[in-house]
Formats: structure tokens, sequence, C-alpha cells
């Protein structure tokens, strides 16, 4: 058994000579926070990468989708899906927001546009999907329903970093779009995050809202939250920017790797690239059917566990399943099969740009012979 473990992902860092060097130039600055240059610097140069209009960083994922759904004015009933990180509903509860869930479709995990029209009640403001694993929603299929109903769209898209359809990016979907650079993140500042917006106006409201609501010295027009990055992670975000193409090029590696051993494991089910789709390749999702495999998922989860090696259950549990949404009546496992199906099948392998090919094969190993 190997020592080391071996875990699910591991952070890009900047090289930290350059890094020290931008940190100098900060000292010398003596400017921190609020706007500072590297923070101008940063959201231009995101805005550029990503081929979108407008980026307002924030001090985390969280932040920018609770602050969406205050730009927005969302309110009474949002449809959401439960296959995601808990955050996403969480930025509806921080808005006195009633979450419906709809079920997903289990070819990508995200929310099924099916299954949405029938959740539609006179109180339903918006739809807040989420494109998982970045793996692009139906953006077309929601949007012609958000327009026939008169709903907002705010895309989750923490996990779409660069993800383009088309040569588009996703991140241009819907009213907004809001990204994650937390440290697990495919490109990461530490803690971080941003939204993305279709114009200007939108951008300085936004701007408002993330700084208390401050639209100059003596005017406060709305009650904002302080979530403003600093300079210091600004700095190192536009550090690590250079180097994210050659992490996601690495992380593509693993996952042709990944896909050339495990395509004939019988009971290991793997997803695919879409034709036309840009992919970060973010995580590399396998899904265990436990007759066939001859073992559950736990059991290979732990099996894998005993072996070190930390692959993670993402999501399970579904969010409809903690404590403060499993009262919600649509949060039932009748109301929402295929994600209850998929959470109970679902292992996301190792991958990261560092991932070394004796690990690639300790993975593999374990689960071809555990
Ligand atoms: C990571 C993540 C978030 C939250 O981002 P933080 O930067 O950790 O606040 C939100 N939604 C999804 C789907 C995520 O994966």
């Amino acid at each position: 058994m190997k020592k080391e473990k071996i875990t699910v992902t591991s952070p890009l860092l900047p090289n930290l000579d350059e890094f020290q060097g931008l940190l100098k130039d900060i000292w010398g600055k003596k400017w921190i926070t609020n706007n500072g240059s590297y923070h101008q610097q940063l959201e231009k140069a995101l805005a550029e990468y990503l081929n979108v209009p407008f980026v307002s960083l924030f001090t985390n994922g969280t932040l920018p989708l609770i602050t969406a759904l205050q730009a927005l004015r969302i309110t009474g009933e949002v449809i959401t899906t439960p296959y995601s990180f808990v955050a996403t509903t969480h930025a509806l509860w921080w808005n006195g927001i009633k979450p419906v869930f709809v079920d997903i479709d289990p070819q990508n995990g995200n929310l099924d546009p099916n299954k949405i029209e029938a959740a539609i009640t006179p109180k339903t403001t918006a739809i807040m999907p989420v494109h998982v694993y970045g793996t692009p929603c139906d953006t077309k299929a929601i949007q012609d329903i958000a327009d026939k109903y008169g709903l907002k769209v705010i895309y989750d898209a923490a996990h779409a970093f660069g993800v383009e359809v088309n040569g588009e990016s996703i991140l241009k979907a819907g009213d907004m779009s809001t990204l994650s650079f937390h440290a697990t993140k495919v490109y990461n500042t530490i803690e971080g995050g941003a939204m993305i917006m279709h114009d200007e106006k939108t951008k300085q409201r936004i701007d408002y809202l993330k700084n208390f609501g401050f639209a100059n010295e003596v005017t406060v027009v709305a009650p904002g939250i302080n979530s403003k990055m600093d300079e210091i992670r600004c700095a190192y975000g536009l550090l690590n920017l250079k180097q994210v193409d050659a992490a996601i090029e690495a992380r593509h590696q693993v996952a042709i790797k990944y896909r050339k051993a495990l395509k004939d494991v019988n009971g290991i089910r793997l997803w695919h690239d879409v034709p036309g789709v840009k992919h970060n390749y973010s995580y590399f999702p396998i899904f265990v059917e436990e007759k066939e495999y001859g073992m559950s998922r736990d059991e290979l989860y732990f099996n894998m566990r005993a072996n070190n090696i930390f692959s993670r259950r993402y999501f399970y549990p579904l969010i409809s399943d903690f404590s403060t949404y499993r009262g919600l009546p649509s949060a039932t496992t009748d109301n929402l099969p295929m994600a209850t199906k998929i959470s109970d099948q679902v292992i996301c392998l190792p991958i990261h740009h560092a991932l070394k090919d004796d690990d690639i094969n300790l993975v593999i190993n374990c689960i071809k012979n555990c």
C-alpha cells in the first residue's frame, strides 16, 4: 500500500518567487484591498481569458450567488437542483427564498429541463441551475422556459471555469453566472469567486452590493454585503491565470487515461466529452452499478480509502437530504428519483494537474481488483 495519500485534488499554486515579487510591490504600494490595481488587473484579465463582457470579483463563490439573487430582487420560489454543493441552496435560504427541487438528467447530472415546467407556481421567480462537473446545462431549453414564464436564470457555474460550447463561453448564459475560485477548483485564488454579467450597469450595481452598497462616500444604495477580494489574492490569481491552461490540459490527460483503462470494467459507468464542448476536466465522476460491479459504491469508496486513495462522493448526500431542507415538499425521493440514484452511485476520482502516472495506475488497479 502506498504511504502518501492520493487526494481527489491538489491546489494549483503560483511560482513562489514570482509571488514574492508581487508581494513586495503590494508592500510598496500600501494599498491592500478596495479595488486596488491588482483587483482591476485581475477583473480585466479574467474577462479576457473567459471571453465574457464583465467580471466582478468576490471573496468566495457563495457570496456572488447570494448577491445575484439580491440584485435581481428574486423572491418567493426558485427552481433548483438537489445535486450540487450545498452552497447553491444556502444562497436561496440567505435571501428568504423557498427552494423547489427538480430532478436531474441522469445522462449529465444537470437539472432536467423537461421537469421544470411542472414545478412552476405563481410564486416562482427564477431558475438556479448548476453546470455540474463543468458539463453545460441545456441552456437553450432552460432559457425558453424562463422566457415563456417571465423568470430570471442564475447559473451556479462554480465548476465551469473556461468551459465553452461551440466557441462561446457557457458563462454568458442566463441573466448572471457565478464562479468559485476556492482552493479545490480548477482555477483558484485560495478563497475567491466572481460574478459574470452582460452589461456595465449591472456590474456597477454588483460592485456597490459587494461593498456594503456604497455608491460613493455618502451614499448607500442598498443593504450590501462585504465581499471584496484583497490585493494579495488578486496578485496570486493573476499568476495562476498564466498556468491554468496547462493545468487543464494535464487534467485532460488524466481523464484520457482513466477512460481508456475503465471503459470495459463491468458495472462502472463513465461519462464522455460532449461534442462541441471545451471541457475543463474539473472532476472525474464514475458511477457504480452495484449488481454488475459486485460491490456497492460505498464498499468501493471505503476500499479505496483503505488503500490511501481519497476520492470523494460528490454529490452525496443530496442537498434535499440535509436537515435544513429535507422537510420541503419537493425534497422527497419520489420527486427526485434520478438525483437519488446518481447520488448513490457516484465517486469522483482523483484528478489534478500534478497527479502522477503511478497514482493513476493505483486508482485504476483498485477499481479493477478491489
Ligand atoms: C465550490 C462551490 C460553491 C461555493 O464556492 P465557495 O468558493 O467555496 O464559496 C458553490 N457551488 C458549487 C456547485 C460549488 O462547487
